[in-house]
């Protein structure tokens, strides 16, 4: 746990994520079973394992779009469900996350910038967000969000009209406005090029160096030892591996993806 010195006092920084016990089935089919992990704050974890292995169950559950049967989900030290049961301070946590899917989730009708302001709605007050109304210092912010990812010459651009790549950097915008705390991830990559799945990674990558907690679930493992310390793998609804990327060699990922472990690396090989 990070802890830092105020006042010459010890203060402890809670995680940023904490998940305990979480399990979760659909329709008697077990999709998590007691997961438990932490990302501390400032941390880069990546989640891995194989396509059903509840990946995206767990990120949903996390920023708390789905709720789990039993188990906690904290974040920032406060808890946003709890067995079964959404918190009531769930729209303040959830402010703090920003969520990034691999098919980019944009109002495709709306220019870059509207998707990028779309990150302050939660923040706004009733009326300016029904009406959409922003003010000047909002909208230069969503215009040095999206010059930070490098896009800011397709502001005014609608979002069906840019490329895969940059409709990805729209999305990370719209969390930097968002202020998030704690980027999650599910996939980002799976849709883009190599070339513009290297430019997103090096972007998530350069968010986390700036403080921002960022948890991303891919497959390519050679993506996964470049980019990310930490790596936790899913099998089955179940942690099989939680550790430094480093320890995550062949022997490892064989025994975490069984049989589908070659046409991992063999993919992530045309990444490396
Ligand atoms: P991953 O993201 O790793 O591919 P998922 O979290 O999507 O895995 O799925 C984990 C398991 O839960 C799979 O068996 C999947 O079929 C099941 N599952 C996920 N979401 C649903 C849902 N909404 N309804 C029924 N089954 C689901
Ligand atoms: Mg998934």
């Amino acid at each position: 746990m990070g802890e830092i010195f105020y006042l010459g006092v010890c203060v402890s920084l809670a995680p940023a994520v904490e998940v305990e016990g979480l399990s979760k089935t659909f329709r008697g089919k077990c999709a998590l079973n007691r997961v438990k992990l932490t990302a501390k704050r400032g941390e880069m974890l990546a989640l891995v394992g194989s396509s059903g292995s509840g990946k995206s169950t767990l990120l949903r559950n996390i920023n708390g779009l789905q709720t789990a049967e039993s188990g906690t989900v904290r974040i920032l030290g406060a808890t946003l469900q709890g067995d079964g049961r959404i918190y009531a301070n769930v729209r303040e946590l959830r402010s703090h996350i920003g969520f990034i899917f691999q098919q980019f989730n944009l109002v495709r009708r709306l220019t870059a910038i509207e998707n990028v302001l779309a990150g302050r709605l939660a923040a706004m007050g009733n009326w300016r967000s029904s009406l959409r109304i922003f003010t000047p210092e909002e909208k230069l912010q969503a215009l040095a969000a999206l010059d930070r990812v490098g896009i800011l010459d397709q502001a005014y651009k609608r979002a069906s009209l840019l490329s895969g790549g940059q409709q990805q950097r729209v999305a990370i915008a719209r969390c930097l406005v968002q202020g998030a705390q704690i980027i999650l991830a599910d996939e980002p990559i799976a849709s883009l090029d190599p070339e513009s799945a290297r430019k997103i990674m090096e972007l998530l990558d350069d968010l986390n160096r700036d403080g921002i907690t960022t948890l991303v679930s891919l497959h390519q493992v050679q993506l996964v030892r470049r980019y990310f310390p930490r790596a936790i793998a899913l099998r089955d609804g179940e942690v099989k591996f939680d550790g430094a990327t480093r320890d995550l060699d062949d022997a490892a990922l064989g025994f975490i993806y069984d049989q589908a472990a070659d046409e991992l690396i063999v993919r992530g090989h045309a990444f490396a």
